[in-house]
């Protein structure tokens, strides 16, 4: 495999067994890092045949526990395989091997005068094989729709070895199943993901954003839909916040501004992704102001230059590692249908008061998709407590979830953290077509076993 190739050394293997919150630790007696598809395809081919099982790892941010090898398995990272391969302006599309780091496909985009959409936290460090494994959704969802959305074809490297070369760039293809599509989301479980052909979009000219007190939760969907009707769909984010949450932030983050600091209830950060030619601050202004008289809204600012954008968006992408600051908390990343999401944070809040007098919910997120990270941080000092209730509290968001035809995973997929579970909300015939999907792709169970489907 080259220099760099591979690795038994603990230092050198140790930063890989860490994840982002420290929930798993992994073990490994050996770091593969290949630097192309012909190498993953051997390594691949040598484990099937012996029985060896095999974790693919991109960026190590994922926040299930999919890409650690908690079992001594193997681990495949695919971070050399770091090239760009091609930008194609005239078809819009960029060819990507697994390890490019998405802000740097994000940059190649740029620099040809296009744009890939996808946005999230994690995109100075995560992958784009890992993006295509989680099938990652992020902030431009609401206009540019999930990873899975952005793929237009695949290299995948099978269990056995064998590439299944499915990474063409058309639009248009219904030439009998769409293979690739097995792959997305799989989080490593189906085959090692090593390339891909991703759809480019036109640069906006610029960005609208707009930090908006909202009356209450119940009017976000409304703001929404006048937003995008003022604006002809213009609306790329559209996230929600609570009071303690930009409190956390701006206690722990440094050099993070409070927009609206009279304002003790819910905000939105809004930003709109704009064309030439367009008024975008004009119209937003206007729309707001309207809100604002019909009671929606109670303040809101627009950001007048870059700083003050970023100024904004801080409070949002802080958020996560704010709340790491304030001790242990239990995540949950659910989604429900748009309308109920009010409905939903009612039914469940008062319900978690009563359950742990003093846990402090921390609930943010996607709204514009319906998504919420249900966070819910210790009482001060108390992990033990949340440690105690968690069994409760997870039952009743997850069971309300349900209730209101959600998803117990909007965005972060099942690895470890929601493996077992999701046997509790999946039809038991949902969850044998998956299991007969891993046994003939992967009869030997050798990638990612124990992830994903329950034991
Ligand atoms: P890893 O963590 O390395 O792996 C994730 C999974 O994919 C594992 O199961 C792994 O086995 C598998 N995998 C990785 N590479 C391959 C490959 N080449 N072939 C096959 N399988 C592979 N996620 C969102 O969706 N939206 C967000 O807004 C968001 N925000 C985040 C913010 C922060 C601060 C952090 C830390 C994480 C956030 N995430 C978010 C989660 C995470 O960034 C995404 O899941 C991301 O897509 C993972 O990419 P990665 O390269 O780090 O993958």
């Amino acid at each position: 495999a080259g220099a760099g190739g591979w690795s038994d050394d603990a230092a050198e293997i140790a930063p890989h067994l860490a994840e982002w919150r420290g929930r798993w630790r992994g073990q490994t007696p050996l770091l593969l890092r290949p630097g192309k598809a012909a190498e993953v395809a051997c390594i691949l081919a040598i484990c099937n045949e012996t029985g060896t099982p095999i974790v693919p790892q991109g960026g190590n941010t994922g926040l299930v526990g999919g890409q650690i090898p908690t079992q001594g398995e193997v681990l495949l990272s695919l971070e050399r395989m770091n090239r760009i391969r091609n930008v194609d302006v005239q078809d819009n599309v960029l060819i990507a091997e697994a390890g490019v780091i998405l802000a740097s496909a994000q940059k190649a985009a740029d620099d040809a005068d296009r744009l890939f959409p996808l946005s999230l936290g994690a995109e100075g460090s995560c992958t784009i094989g890992g993006n295509i494994s989680t099938n990652a959704g992020g902030v431009g969802v609401l206009r540019y729709g999930m990873m899975r959305d952005l793929v237009l074809g695949l290299e995948v490297v099978l269990a056995d070895g064998r590439v299944v070369g499915t990474l063409r760039s058309l639009r248009k293809d219904n030439t009998g199943y769409d293979l690739k599509q097995l792959f997305i989301g799989a989080e490593g479980t189906l085959g090692v993901i090593t390339a891909a052909a991703l759809k480019l979009f036109p640069r906006p000219a610029s960005y609208t954003t707009a930090y908006v007190a909202l009356a209450h939760t119940t009017y976000a969907v409304e703001l929404l839909q006048r937003l995008q009707e003022a604006t002809g769909n213009l609306v790329t984010a559209f996230e929600l916040l609570p009071r303690f949450g930009v409190d956390l932030v701006l206690k722990h983050i440094p050099e993070t501004v409070d927009p609206l600091s009279r304002h003790r209830g819910w905000s939105l950060l809004i930003e709109t992704s704009n064309p030439r030619a367009f008024d975008a601050r004009g119209v937003l202004q206007e729309a707001l102001l309207t809100a604002s008289e019909d009671g929606l809204v109670t303040d809101a600012v627009i950001a007048k230059n870059e700083r003050e954008r970023r100024q904004i968006w801080r409070l949002r992408e802080t958020l996560p590692e704010a709340e790491k600051h304030e001790g242990p908390s239990l995540k949950h990343d659910v989604s429900v249908p748009l309308s109920r999401i009010s409905e939903f944070i009612e039914a469940t809040e008062p319900e978690i008061y009563r359950i742990l007098p003093g846990a402090r919910p921390v609930i943010f997120g996607h709204v514009g998709d319906g998504n919420l990270h249900y966070n819910v941080s210790a009482p001060v000092g108390d992990g033990a407590a949340l440690d105690a209730a968690s069994e409760k509290i997870e039952t009743l968001i997850h069971e309300t979830t349900r209730r209101f035809n959600g998803s117990i995973s909007a965005e972060h997929g099942l690895g470890l953290a929601k493996n077992e579970v999701i046997a509790r909300y999946k039809s038991a015939i949902e969850i044998d077509v998956m299991r007969a999907l891993k046994h003939t792709l992967d009869p030997k169970n050798i990638l990612n076993p124990g992830k994903v489907l329950p034991r």
